[in-house]
């Protein structure tokens, strides 16, 4: 157990120093990945099957004059037939492929984009086989025989999980042995296994440079979305969450909570106790809350010391309660010893009909004046 622990720690250690130890089984599955780093992989992992289904929409209608010069009429308009197919479903992935930030969508243009140049292989292969080249053609036929090589390298540019590199790397290697299994001699063994221990191997290190970006995205998206001084997200982070957030409920008709925290006289902790004092409070604020809240809460620094709790799946009573406990619990003290109070304005999108993001931040945060106006240190709902 020592071992494996060490190896997998010295590992770790070439990957970049910002992933925390919690983050590294984000390189293997992609099942616990935080909404914003989905939806910006998602976008890249489009953004780069349209790159490439542009590059092969361009490249593979090119090589038919190669072909046309090179091999027997009948071979060249065959494969040519299979090269407009294949170019009209590559121009199509780079017209269809969605932008929408979704995994599933982006998984679908990643299957497409490495099956179209799969089928063509398999489809290559056999034509070839019934055909003897030689000299400069049978160069040109060879060359067809390495496209699955072109597809393995392929994946270094995608940032992908272990689970998605093997899922995605198998067909492909399947592919390629059952090019040949179709084609089976006992003389072509030798060369079919030196060629699969290849591809094998071009997959692993492909999947190593992929696996790496992946690590690479992780901290930076975790660099980015995060407010240094306290943790809690940033503004700009917390906008999107919010807007993936009233997307997934809508979608799924439920509820979601949003609290608008305000502390109160914060300004005199600064004017008496300094202005590191304040930080400080600030940095104990957000640990109470976030020891506090559920496993799917965000709490995001919305302004100097005002914080935006997001609360899905979580109704107006629910959030009322889980308000009172932070309460109960306490937000922290203030430099002075006294407990430190915040005015909070809770609103729900069902509750308030409301499912615009803009306007839902608007009416906690009219709620939470309300608050301050009644006296501050209490919750208002409605
Ligand atoms: P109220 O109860 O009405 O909300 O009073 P308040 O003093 O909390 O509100 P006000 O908006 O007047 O002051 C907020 C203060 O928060 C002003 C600013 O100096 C302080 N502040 C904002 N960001 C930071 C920060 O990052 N660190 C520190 N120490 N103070 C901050
Ligand atoms: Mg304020
Ligand atoms: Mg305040």
């Amino acid at each position: 157990m020592r071992i494996t622990h060490t190896i997998w720690r010295r590992i770790l250690g070439l990957l970049p120093g910002e992933i925390a130890s919690n983050e590294t089984g984000w390189l293997l599955s992609p099942h616990q990945h935080m909404p914003l780093l989905q939806q910006r992989r998602a976008l890249m992992l489009v953004n780069r099957v349209r790159l490439f289904s542009l590059l092969f929409a361009l490249l593979t209608p090119l090589w038919i004059v190669v072909d046309v010069m090179t091999l027997p009429s009948g071979l060249w308009q065959m494969l040519a037939t299979m090269r407009v197919l294949a170019t009209i479903a590559f121009v199509g992935l780079v017209l269809w492929c969605p932008q929408d930030g979704q995994l599933s969508g982006a998984y679908r243009g990643m299957t497409l984009l490495f099956a179209i140049p799969t089928l063509f292989y398999i489809g290559s292969h056999l034509l070839m086989t019934q055909y003897h080249l030689e000299g400069v053609s049978a160069a040109i036929g060879t060359g067809y025989a390495f496209l699955p090589f072109v597809l393995l390298a392929a994946f270094s540019i995608f940032p992908l999980t272990l689970i998605e590199n093997l899922a995605f790397a198998t067909p492909v290697l399947l592919a390629y042995a059952i090019a040949w299994a179709l084609d089976w001699s006992v003389a072509s063994w030798p060369s079919f296994g030196g060629e699969f221990w290849l591809l094998s191997l071009l997959a692993s290190v492909s999947s190593l440079a992929s696996i790496s970006q992946l690590a690479f995205i992780i901290a930076l998206v975790g660099q980015t979305i995060r407010d240094p001084l306290t943790t809690a997200f940033s503004r700009r982070s917390g906008i999107e969450m919010l807007e993936l957030q009233l997307v997934n409920a809508e979608r799924n008709q439920m509820p979601l909570a949003i609290a608008f925290i305000d502390l109160d006289h914060f300004k005199s902790i600064n004017d008496a106790f300094g202005h590191a004092a304040g930080d400080k409070t600030l940095k104990q604020l957000v640990q109470k809350t976030l020891a506090c809240m559920r496993r799917g809460d965000v709490l995001v620094r919305w302004g100097g010391e005002e914080f935006l709790l997001l609360m899905p799946n979580t109704d107006m009573i629910q959030a009322r309660l889980a308000l009172d406990r932070l309460r109960q619990q306490g937000l922290g003290l203030r430099p002075d010893g006294t407990p430190l109070t915040a005015s909070i304005g809770l609103a729900e999108r069902l509750a308030d009909k409301c499912n615009h993001r803009r306007q839902l931040v608007e009416i906690a945060d009219a709620r939470m004046y309300q608050a301050k106006q009644q006296g501050r240190d209490r919750v208002v709902s409605d």
